[in-house]
């Protein structure tokens, strides 16, 4: 149990990278308040991802705080290839050519890392390159070219990013180099595996058939970035263990001034099928050169958690900025600031509503505590949850009472990390509710988080029952 510091209810992912790279550096994060570590396995390789794994989870046990660790796959991102002298201008109305092959032959043609890219453009379709800031639309094709005029110019550099708004490619979205990705995370005993482009929940249900034969119960998190997905939200909200509102390449795939709105859109889908939500990128971006962000940023991380998101993440900021313990502590506090408006960004369900895969009696019993625990003002509600679902309809339900979460499965336990207003706490005995108290209580005194007087509410299951929550137990602390 965290004593140190208050916590926040929203938890705090942040992406792991060289400015973070030791383990001193790890464990300063965590203490700043990071629940959830990201590797990008756009960058590095194997034995780089396997030094981070056992990097976090050795800063966990120095911190003596569980952390969860996502491993984000690159998914089928397009990229420039090799720009001779790495750079190239170009200025709205130039003409530029994409071509085949590696290299290209001459100035002004562009190479990619997708080879069918030329057999799926269509004359007309928008090319976006290096994070939106330049744009071309294609005006003629031939077998080996495409060319393109520059409607928004800029510089170009080798590498970036290629994103084509509204074009359909084949291309999958788990390709063999994220399989086999997928198959490593798997086996390391990863938390969290991001599957990036995702369109359609049968992409989902690839990868989580793909964990699952690996004997694992990584969670599979979506990442929304692709108008497709956007179409096929509420599939995908089903089919996913939790979502990233992915706002980087949703940026680019979308027009930037629906982004907002679809992040609302996406948060409202989790709430209603009480799936945890990430949003990513760009929170506090300018941190990544200075101890203090932007007003919008602000503003961007609190409102974020209004909308209703479990967690808020950092990828630049902590994995190349010069100040990666500043920008966790500043989003910290914004997230400690936001909580005290007691927002209701999700109320519980009317019963008449409550999605059709969801257990109807373990979402009355878990709001019926959560009010019971406001009516109450109790310290804490103690969750025993197997697989950690109960611990997420309690967190939906946003009670602002902290929520203490234990299980017999580390496994969900360190899923936990991710829930908004959950604190895992593991070693307590779940079988008896009376040494399950007893053990609370006496962690929650040592941390000097419970003390007389303090009432706890009880959610478990009486035993007759092992799928549903049914029973609430109110104690007072003498
Ligand atoms: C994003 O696009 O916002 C994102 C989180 O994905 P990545 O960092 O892998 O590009």
């Amino acid at each position: 149990m965290r004593s140190s510091r208050r916590p926040s209810y929203t938890k705090i992912v942040a992406t792991v990278g060289p400015a973070c790279g030791r383990l001193e550096q790890l464990v300063e994060l965590i203490q700043a308040g990071v629940d959830v570590f990201r590797i990008n396995t756009a960058h590095g390789d194997r034995e780089e991802h396997d030094a981070r794994v056992r990097l976090i989870r050795e800063a966990s046990r120095r911190a003596d705080q569980l952390v969860g660790i996502l491993v984000d796959l690159a998914g089928p991102k397009i990229r420039l290839g090799e720009l001779p002298g790495d750079r190239f201008q170009c200025e709205p109305g130039d003409r530029v050519r994409l071509v085949r092959g590696q290299r290209p032959a001459g100035p002004g043609e562009l190479t990619t890392t997708y080879p069918a890219l030329l057999d799926e453009l269509e004359v007309g379709n928008r090319v976006v390159l290096a994070d939106g800031t330049v744009s071309l639309v294609v005006e003629q094709l031939e077998p080996d070219a495409a060319t393109c005029r520059v409607v928004q110019g800029g510089v170009l550099r080798s590498r970036q990013g290629v994103n084509l708004p509204g074009v359909k490619l084949s291309v999958p979205a788990l390709g063999e180099r994220d399989r086999q990705t997928a198959a490593w995370a798997a086996s390391a005993d990863i938390d969290f595996i991001g599957l990036s482009f995702v369109r359609t929940a049968e992409e989902v249900r690839q990868l989580q058939a793909l964990i699952e034969g690996q004997g694992s119960e990584a969670q599979v998190v979506a990442k929304i970035e692709k108008p497709e997905a956007v179409e096929n939200l509420d599939q995908i909200v089903q089919a996913a263990d939790a979502i990233m509102v992915a706002r980087g390449d949703l940026g680019v795939e979308i027009d930037i001034a629906e982004v907002p709105v679809v992040q609302k859109r996406i948060i409202t889908a989790c709430s209603r099928y009480r799936k945890p939500v990430i949003v990513a990128t760009q929170m506090l971006d300018s941190m990544q050169h200075s101890r203090i962000p932007t007003r919008a940023e602000a503003t961007d991380v609190a409102n974020a958690i209004l909308d209703g998101a479990d967690a808020c993440m950092l990828s630049g900021e902590t994995a190349i900025g010069r100040y990666p313990r500043e920008a966790v502590e500043m989003m910290h506090r914004i997230a400690v600031a936001t909580e005290t408006l007691r927002y209701r960004a999700q109320r519980e369900m009317p019963p008449d509503s409550v999605p059709a895969e969801l257990n109807e009696i373990t979402e009355a019993t878990t709001c019926a505590a959560g009010r019971l625990a406001e009516y109450l003002h109790a310290r804490t509600m103690v969750v025993a949850s197997a697989s950690g679902r109960t611990a997420l309809t309690a967190s939906k339900n946003r009670r602002f009472v902290s929520i203490i979460g234990v299980s017999d499965s580390e496994t969900t336990l360190r899923r936990m990390c991710l829930y908004w207003g959950v604190i895992p706490l593991p070693g307590a005995p779940v079988e008896d509710r009376e040494q399950l108290l007893g053990y609370v209580i006496e962690q929650g005194r040592a941390a000097g988080y419970l003390g007389p007087g303090d009432r706890l509410i009880l959610l478990a299951g009486t035993g007759l029952s092992t799928t549903r929550h049914n029973a609430i137990l109110v104690h007072e602390i003498e």
